[in-house]
């Protein structure tokens, strides 16, 4: 067998191909490793900014599924004077004291943790405890009505709740940001459930 003189062997063309897929994947690489440098980079500086906005708010304030949330039981007159004056200006129901967020008890009477407030996920998927406001506080007043049990949008399902949980709800609606499905088995935003007695959102 001959070959014509300038045609490439099948090394050459085996090599030349390599070539080019090399010249096509290395720029994707370079890519695909300045994205992970980015967000490595990203990552830190959100880190020290939540370091950040943990001192200005004296750890009163969370960043939670990227959304603001008060962090039960630390906002006193003493731990956050200027946060608590502000929750103190903005309460609008007449004749109702406003809610004392320090006077914070748990479902099972263990003692409030801030570092593990909830204590472990149960095989059920509920934790195993829930914070709540104090009976004495619960006492002073509700600006809701009580209400025992609210349907998840996504599943239909009716979930009944504890006394103590309820009258928080009904003391301090914005109290929860998240609540549990008994059918779903997890926890879900407040907004995605309707009050079974009443169909107000839960929440609001
Ligand atoms: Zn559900």
């Amino acid at each position: 067998m001959s070959s014509q003189p300038n045609s490439p062997s099948a090394e050459e063309r085996k090599a030349a191909l390599k070539n080019a897929i090399q010249r096509q994947v290395d720029p994707i690489f370079s890519t695909m490793e300045s994205i992970v440098e980015g967000y490595a980079e990203l990552e830190s500086k959100y880190n020290t900014l939540c370091k950040a906005f943990d001192q200005a708010t004296n750890g009163a304030i969370g960043l939670g599924d990227g959304r603001f949330y008060v962090e039960a039981g630390s906002i006193s007159a003493e731990s956050a004077p200027e946060l608590h004056a502000e929750l103190m200006r903005r309460h609008p129901e007449e004749g109702v004291p406003p809610v004392d967020f320090s006077a914070v008890a748990t479902t099972d009477n263990s003692p409030y943790d801030r570092e593990n407030p909830n204590g472990a996920k149960g095989p059920d998927g509920q934790y195993e405890r829930y914070v709540v406001l104090t009976e004495e506080e619960r006492a002073k007043g509700f600006v809701r009505p009580v209400r025992r049990a609210y349907i998840h949008d996504a599943c239909g399902v009716v979930t009944t709740m504890g006394l103590s949980l309820c009258e928080t709800y009904a003391r301090s609606p914005k109290f929860y940001t998240s609540t549990f499905c008994s059918s779903c088995q997890d926890h879900f935003p407040v907004s995605q459930f309707k009050w079974d007695e009443d169909g107000e959102v839960v929440g609001s």
